[in-house]
């Protein structure tokens, strides 16, 4: 096993990963920018280098200087957690060529679902569904116009190079995508420096549902059930997640996962990853994408299959194998994750800064709270806006809804804006308590709750 790693991350996810670490007497190195000097991540680690500046670029996306830490920390490896470097091939690759390995699949794996397009032609090789659409770019608008009159409106133009629900369109008729072609292709080219578009089948009143994976350096790959993620904002960012999906078969479970594990070992893949899916109210399901990388809602797959998934991913990147099969996998209760943000629901959603004065977070049986914040912590303009995620576990869905009312009623924070009480309120809708949910569920709510204020 690895002696000392760097986690080339920031926030819950860094301390997440130190944490492992610690159990596995594994030595830490956190990277920090100036404005996060107080984060508790950079106090978890064993050592800590300071990679820049508040701002993203000039910190953990300065690659230069994140490079460097590396080699002078003597870490054999790097974690590179979720966002930031995950899915950079290039940063992959350059740690490789100075013999420190990367905690994740192959930098070829990493390639081949680098962006939309290819990663839906590896789906398609893989003979898992995909959404009706384009199989690649298309080229121009006659094309795409074209297209969305076979398909039928609505459609959705991707931007292939987008992520976080970043670079997603809607669009309703032939006159619309009339409008809007070209300013997607710009947007896209303005903020991925990628102007390449797919053409999507929009589904109506879908469900997110994803598989995770787990793969080793030996060719064996295992899924570890569902998580449902259909509880997402306005701009498709998730806000709840859950494992199992309420509402799955266990037929369906086993052809998505078997489809799931098709679409890795097309591509070589080892590590942790996400392959995910958008399913219809038939239950039909079709590949979206694939996440090369630990998710951010990984804690509900840990709560209901008793594994550590960070654990499991230094294992296999120090060239262990795979310490169980697809027979030993099985789901246990009922597990809910709430992202925790510091954002003010009463203003659009806009992010709050400032000190956190009080952070009195819920516990208990079945409760886990992944953060870095704590009173006298302040929150900054740099980052994203997530600052805790609070994962609550029962032995069936009614018990787990129940528990995570209770516990979001418990959390009580001051100095900065949150969007506890929003959280409360959303969990308390008799669509979300049934588990009648689609992605058009917050924005329903959103409306009710609207029209009644
Ligand atoms: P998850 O399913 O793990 O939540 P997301 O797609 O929401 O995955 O992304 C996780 C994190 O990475 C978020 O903090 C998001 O802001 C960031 N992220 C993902 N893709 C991009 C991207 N292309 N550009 C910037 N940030 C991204
Ligand atoms: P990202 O890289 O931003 O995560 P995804 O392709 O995973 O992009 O889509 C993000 C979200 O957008 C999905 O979870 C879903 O809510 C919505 N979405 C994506 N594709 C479709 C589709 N074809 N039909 C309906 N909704 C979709
Ligand atoms: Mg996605």
């Amino acid at each position: 096993m690895f002696k000392k790693i760097l986690i080339a991350n920031r926030g819950e996810i860094a301390c997440r990963v130190m944490r492992a670490c610690r159990e596995m007497d594994i030595k830490t190195v956190a990277i920090y920018s100036k404005a996060d000097a107080e984060s508790l991540h950079v106090k978890l680690a064993d050592e800590a280098i300071c990679v820049g500046e508040g701002g993203n670029s000039d910190s953990y996306l300065n690659l230069a200087n994140v490079l460097m830490a590396a080699e002078i920390s003597g870490a054999e490896a790097v974690h590179p957690g979720y966002g930031y470097f995950s899915e950079r091939a290039s940063f992959a690759e350059a740690l490789g060529a100075m013999g420190i390995k990367f905690i994740g699949p192959s930098v070829k794996a990493i390639e081949a679902m680098g962006d939309k397009a290819m990663a839906k032609k590896a789906a398609i090789q893989a003979k898992c569904p995909v959404v009706p659409g384009s199989e690649g770019p298309v080229d121009n608008e006659t094309d795409a116009l074209k297209l969305a009159e076979s398909i039928g409106y609505p459609i959705l133009l991707k931007a292939v190079a987008g992520g976080g629900g970043r670079g997603i369109r809607r669009v309703d008729d032939s006159s619309e995508l009339q409008r809007m072609w070209k300013l997607a292709q710009n947007e896209a080219q303005a903020s991925f420096g990628n102007g390449d578009l797919i053409v999507e089948k929009y589904v109506l009143e879908p469900r997110h549902v994803e598989i995770q994976i787990i793969g080793d350096e030996h060719g064996n790959v295992v899924h570890l059930g569902e998580r449902e993620c259909s509880v997402q904002n306005l701009r498709h960012q998730k806000i709840i997640e859950e494992a199992p999906c309420a509402v799955l078969p266990q037929k369906t479970r086993e052809a998505m996962g078997a489809a799931a594990v098709r679409v890795a070992k097309a591509v070589g893949y080892s590590n942790a990853g996400t392959v995910e899916f958008i399913m219809d109210p038939s239950g039909e399901f079709f590949f979206l994408e694939m996440n090369t990388r630990l998710q951010v809602e990984h804690p509900v797959t840990e709560e209901v299959t008793g594994l550590d998934l960070v654990k499991l991913q230094l294992h296999i990147a120090a060239g262990g194998k795979l310490p169980f099969s697809q027979k030993d996998i099985s789901l246990t209760g009922h597990a809910i994750e709430a992202r925790i943000t510091a954002q003010d629901p009463d203003k659009e959603f806009a992010p709050s800064t400032g000190t956190i004065t009080r952070w009195n977070a819920p516990g208990g049986r079945g409760v886990r709270m992944d953060t870095h914040a704590y009173a006298g912590f302040t929150i900054g303009p740099y980052y994203d806006p997530m600052i805790a995620k609070l994962i609550v576990v029962g032995k069936d869905r009614d018990d787990a809804v129940a528990r995570l009312q209770s516990a979001l009623h418990e959390f009580d924070v001051e100095g900065i804006m949150t969007n506890i009480p929003f959280l409360r309120r959303l969990v308390e809708h008799p669509d979300y308590i049934l588990g009648k949910v689609s992605t058009s569920f917050v924005g329903r709510f959103l409306q009710e709750t609207d029209n009644a204020g």
